[in-house]
């Protein structure tokens, strides 16, 4: 059976996840292997990746952890050493780990900028450096970078956060140029979607305003999304499967919002 007829569609293929033990990464990490493909759940927090893998585990999937800071390139380099030798390098990249903050321009302090920018947009550089020159080689491979759609549109009070997005999307698209036509290279978009992430954001406007409750505040995210839902982990690891299906061979350089119908461009 196919991919097209509904078939698994990785069935054969090793994915690797960034910031794979929380929130949206674990929704990918279970996408991909219920597509077929090994697991590598890479994150800062080992404990995180550790109890993703157990999660897929006890689903019967084949998954590894790997404790992974983004930022660093040496420990990089020694992951893909070890997975080259174990014969687990990845065909499939996602680049879904990331900070957020948020506080007025005036506010952020320099050191708080270039963390930023170190995680969510020199990680995934240094993450598609480590590990597209094998697909290129194999003539086979999939990228797909969680941007979000605050790097399209930009967001009052989180602009270090929206100029890494932005910068991804850039980043991306000028890789998908590089390494076609075996290599696609693209970006999914979130909208608002319910993770320990979004707390942050919660935590911050009810900082500004103490009367407002946290029902509040999602009620006004909420409120902006034409399909009147927050997105769920699943609604973007459904992309990110689909992006990654072998048959999906004629996308690349995309960035496309999954988002309720937030945002149009
Ligand atoms: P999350 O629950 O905070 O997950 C992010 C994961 O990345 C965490 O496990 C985090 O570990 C890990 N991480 C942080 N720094 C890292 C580093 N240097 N190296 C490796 N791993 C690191 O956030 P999420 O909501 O699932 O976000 C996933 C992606 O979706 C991000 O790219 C985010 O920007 C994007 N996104 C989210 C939303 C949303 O509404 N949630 C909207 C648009 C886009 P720790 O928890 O230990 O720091």
């Amino acid at each position: 059976m196919t991919s097209r007829d509904g078939g698994r569609g990785l069935e054969g293929r090793t994915a690797l996840v960034t910031g794979g033990g929380s929130g949206i990464g674990r929704g990918i990490c279970r996408e991909l292997a219920r597509a077929g493909a090994r697991l590598l759940a890479a994150d800062i927090s080992y404990e995180g990746a550790l109890d993703t893998v157990d999660l897929l585990s006890l689903d019967g999937h084949q998954a590894r952890p790997v404790a992974l800071d983004v930022t660093d390139s040496a420990a990089i380099g020694g992951i893909r050493s070890r997975l080259e030798a174990e014969g687990w390098m990845p065909d499939v990249l996602v680049n879904n780990a990331a900070i957020f903050g948020m506080a007025a321009i005036e506010d952020i302090e320099p050191a708080e900028w270039d963390r930023m920018i170190e995680v969510n947009l020199k990680g995934p550089f240094l993450m598609m450096q480590a590990f597209i020159p094998r697909m290129i080689e194999q003539r086979w491979g999939r990228v797909v970078s969680i941007s979000s759609t605050a790097g399209k549109t930009g967001e009052a009070f989180a602009s270090h956060y929206c100029a890494a997005k932005r910068g991804l999307i850039a980043l991306s698209r000028s890789v998908s140029l590089e390494v076609a036509p075996h290599v696609t290279v693209n970006c999914i978009c979130p909208g608002f979607v319910e993770t320990p992430m979004t707390r942050t954001e919660t935590r911050f406007w009810q900082s500004r305003d103490p009367n407002i409750s946290e029902a509040e505040v999602r009620m006004r995210m909420r409120n902006q999304i034409p399909l009147g839902r927050m997105g769920r982990p699943e609604d973007i690891a459904g992309a990110v499967r689909w992006l990654s299906l072998p048959v999906n061979d004629y996308i690349t350089g995309q960035a496309i919002n999954v988002d309720g119908g937030l945002d149009f461009h």
